[in-house]
């Protein structure tokens, strides 16, 4: 009789990727080099045994025939794709040399690092700004995901933390706003369905389409893209009308209540209904359900900030949560991010003593108007010449892509992309260097949607050829000449350094542990000591000119107390739908557009329009049709749905260019000039027009 097969050896990790669940994972290690299934780990308390599908199905990205495995030297016109492979040190050395003649030509400031959170490592995301700050490098300021949803939220808190997500299950009432954890951060769901299970809590979603959150959720409220501040304006009218708001609380915890009552008289179920589209009935039935519910848990997402007025709007939905007094109870109150608890000291990863405050810091979302030379977008200093881009792939993502096309095909650019796969943004560079996935390397994570400090140690060994984001760091910095502690340290001395100066315990005790679970206690999660401004006050006053770095949006003009403000924008004559263009369940940004399994889930690019509208338009189920606006126009396939509002459109997923038809992506809709008050980018906010095609 043959011995029953040995079972693969299990190894944890953390998922990288771009989503504030960062899951604590069992992988299995079928061999040094090869990985197998991926599951959550059921030991964390937050991850629960649960993982996304794509990511459970995370051997067929790791394992993928198509992964770089050699560097690449540009061989054809930039952007033909025509490559050579050559040697490590020769990549390396060209590399250098193209960073090193735009420092000759213009300075160290020509040189842009570039770069966001295909890993959310600490180690290999955020390594790059001690290069950056070591040779005063252009600076990076970070608006395409966090920067309205973050200030929002403070606004309010005055600080990024909220109420234990775990809480969620010990709720009676969970309100998910403005995301779509099914297809994003699956662990919210976990905890909220535990809630409905054992205390038959409600599961509430607000959200722009009916989605599988929707589909999951007690109650969906469908509304226009960008109009949350008015529903959640509505909300507490309703709540200050019928006697449902704490004044105890009110009185003690926040720095405005009788103002924002006096300011919410006009601001009735029926204003709010015209400008959302929910009807009136829902509004007032929403508010009696959180008005009578004093455990009700406000989940805020990213995605609803992604508007004009995102920030203003993240700051009304938290309101709701103050007027009601929530916070004061266990499965109540409010969560976004628990950024703020985990007080890191990244000196050594990312090279702050070597900061200069007077290097210009340049806007990510801005990419394009930098690379075309737009004399506000370089801060008035030179162009950018020479790009180094690790983790982030933005001839997909960034907004307003015809003008980062235009800025990529520069025949004066050098571009060096280190990267895992052949991405459009590695089709355009110069040199293109092979990159470890998580699972080949160790890193340090922080889960902005929990509260876990976790170690991500190497599983398995890398494809030969590929380097880490560290390795590749160090290697350029001594071909550049740049000095500092970090780039002589290894992986594993940089997180224990970063650990212990941080005021937390050292990589040996987290290596045994796993992860350090660092929620702060109840008082502090739910503010009942006070919100982090010097009066401890919750503010709905909120002072949008004093949020820093400041010249980077229009800070002026935003609304003090929550309100409706029409700064988005709205369909006209001409461009009658409001596009959002929301996550695909399969793709994650432009990640996982390269697995077979995922493509072959999302099928096409899909425009999502309402029935009324497409019959208006003459367009049939299935048609091909055109989408455009001022900034450019792309071609995709219709799906009749009458699961959002009329006048509304979705487009889910960040497809690759190459997936439509005439080589465009989505983004050439979308906008890239800042949101107030200092910047980000409005994905979901964009006028267009629909026709046949
Ligand atoms: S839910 Fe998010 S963090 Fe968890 S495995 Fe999926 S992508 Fe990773």
């Amino acid at each position: 009789m043959n011995a029953p097969a040995a079972l693969p050896e299990l190894r944890y990790s953390v998922c990288p990727h771009d989503c504030p669940s960062t899951c604590a994972l069992e992988i299995e290690r079928i061999d040094a080099r090869t990985i197998g299934r991926v599951r959550g780990a059921e030991d964390n308390s937050y991850t629960a045994g649960v993982v996304c599908a794509k990511v459970a199905r995370y051997a067929e990205r790791a394992n993928h025939p198509d992964r770089l495995r050699q560097p690449l030297r540009r061989k054809g016109p930039k952007g033909s794709g025509s490559f050579e492979p050559l040697s490590w040190d020769d990549a390396l050395d060209l590399a250098a040399e193209g960073l090193l003649a735009a420092e000759r030509r213009h300075g160290p400031q020509a040189v842009w690092p570039y770069y966001y959170a295909g890993t959310m490592g600490l180690v290999m995301r955020d390594g790059i700004h001690r290069l950056r700050n070591v040779k005063r490098y252009s600076g990076q300021y970070s608006t395409i995901c966090v920067t309205p949803a973050w200030n929002g939220y403070i606004a309010g808190t005055g600080k990024l933390a909220g109420a234990d997500p775990r809480e969620m299950a010990k709720s009676d009432c969970v309100v998910i706003w403005g995301t779509n954890p099914v297809h994003t951060q699956v662990n919210v769901m976990t905890h909220a369905l535990r809630a409905r299970k054992e205390r038959g809590a409600k599961i509430v979603h607000v959200d722009v389409y009916r989605n599988a959150t929707s589909e999951a959720a007690d109650i969906a409220i469908i509304l226009r893209p960008g109009t949350d501040g008015a529903f959640a304006c509505a909300v507490m009218h309703v709540l200050f009308r019928e006697g449902m708001a704490d004044r105890d609380y009110l009185e003690r915890f926040t720095d405005a209540p009788r103002e924002l009552e006096a300011h919410l008289a006009a601001k009735t179920p029926q204003w709010a209904s015209r400008i959302t589209g929910v009807p009136v009935a829902e509004i007032e039935a929403f508010a009696q359900l959180v008005g009578r519910t004093p455990k009700t848990y406000f989940r805020l997402g990213y995605g609803f900030s992604r508007n004009r007025n995102g920030a203003v709007n993240m700051h009304a939905a938290l309101c709701i949560a103050a007027v009601t007094g929530a916070w004061r109870h266990e499965g109540g109150g409010a969560f976004h991010n628990n950024g703020a608890i985990y007080h890191w000291n990244k000196t050594m990863i990312e090279g702050l003593d070597a900061l200069d405050p007077a290097v210009r810091v340049l806007d990510q979302s801005r990419i394009g108007a930098v690379l075309t030379g737009d004399a506000g977008a370089l801060k008035g200093g030179p162009p950018v010449d020479a790009l180094f881009i690790q983790n982030t792939n933005p001839m997909m993502v960034a907004p307003d892509l015809n003008v980062v096309h235009r800025g990529f095909a520069r025949d004066d650019l050098f571009v060096c992309v280190h990267e895992q796969f052949m991405t459009e943004t590695a089709k355009v560079a110069d040199v293109v260097l092979p990159a470890t996935m998580f699972t080949e390397h160790d890193d340090l994570y922080q889960g902005g949607g929990h509260q876990h400090i976790m170690l991500g140690p190497k599983v398995v060994d890398a494809p030969e050829g590929c380097r880490s984001n560290h390795e590749v760091i160090c290697a350029l910095a001594k071909r550049l000449g740049a000095k500092h502690p970090g780039f002589d340290m290894s992986v594993r001395e940089l997180i224990d350094w970063t650990l212990v100066n941080s005021g937390w315990r050292g990589i040996a005790d987290l290596e045994r542990e796993k992860w350090f679970d660092v929620q702060p206690a109840f008082e502090a999660a739910h503010y009942l000591k006070g919100f982090a401004w010097p009066d401890g006050k919750f503010r709905f006053k909120a002072d949008w000119a004093g949020v820093k770095p400041q010249g980077f949006g229009p800070a002026n003009g935003l609304p003090a107390l929550p309100d409706h403000n029409e700064v988005i924008e709205e369909s006209t004559a001409e461009m009658p739908f409001r596009l959002a263009t929301s996550p695909a369940r399969n793709f994650l940004n432009s990640s996982f557009t390269e697995t077979r399994s995922s493509v072959k889930r999302e099928g096409r690019p899909t425009v999502l329009v309402h029935p009324s509208d497409a019959a208006r338009a003459g367009v049939t189920d299935g048609a091909r049709v055109r989408l455009g606006n001022t900034r450019g126009t792309v071609l995709v396939h219709a799906r009749l749905f009458d699961g959002l509002r009329e006048g509304v459109l979705v487009v889910e997923g960040i497809w690759p260019n190459a997936a439509f038809e005439e080589g465009i992506g989505i983004n050439a809709l979308t906008g890239a000039d800042p949101i107030g008050p200092v910047g980000g980018a409005a994905f979901h906010d964009n006028r267009v027009w629909l026709k046949p095609a």
